[in-house]
């Protein structure tokens, strides 16, 4: 049996702190506000409620820095359909 302790939180998102600049887009566009601002000038943003996650990758698109925020589970409102004569695949 799992000690309580030993019970992985869900990250539905990774910052990189090393490329992040803390310009707060991410902050800003969260529909859900999941992330809380930094504490000091141009650091990362906190992950404060990670389970609030809807996965639209809304904080990814708008950041403004390759890598520095990465969604980690599948967007869940992006747009894919097969073609059916073709079997081409589109996703958007
Ligand atoms: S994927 Fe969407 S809901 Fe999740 S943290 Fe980013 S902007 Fe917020
Ligand atoms: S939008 Fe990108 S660079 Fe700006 S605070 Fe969020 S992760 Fe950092």
């Amino acid at each position: 049996m799992r000690q309580k302790a030993e019970v992985e939180r869900f990250e539905p998102i990774a910052i990189d702190p090393a490329l992040c600049n803390g310009c707060g887009r991410c902050v800003e566009i969260c529909q859900v506000d999941l992330f809380l601002p930094a504490k000091e000038k141009g650091g990362s943003p906190i992950l404060a409620y990670p389970d609030e996650c809807w996965h639209c990758g809304d904080c990814v698109d708008v950041c403004p820095l390759m890598g520095a925020i990465r969604l980690l589970t599948m967007p869940k409102n992006r747009v894919r359909w097969k073609r059916r004569d073709t079997g081409e695949d589109f996703s958007l």
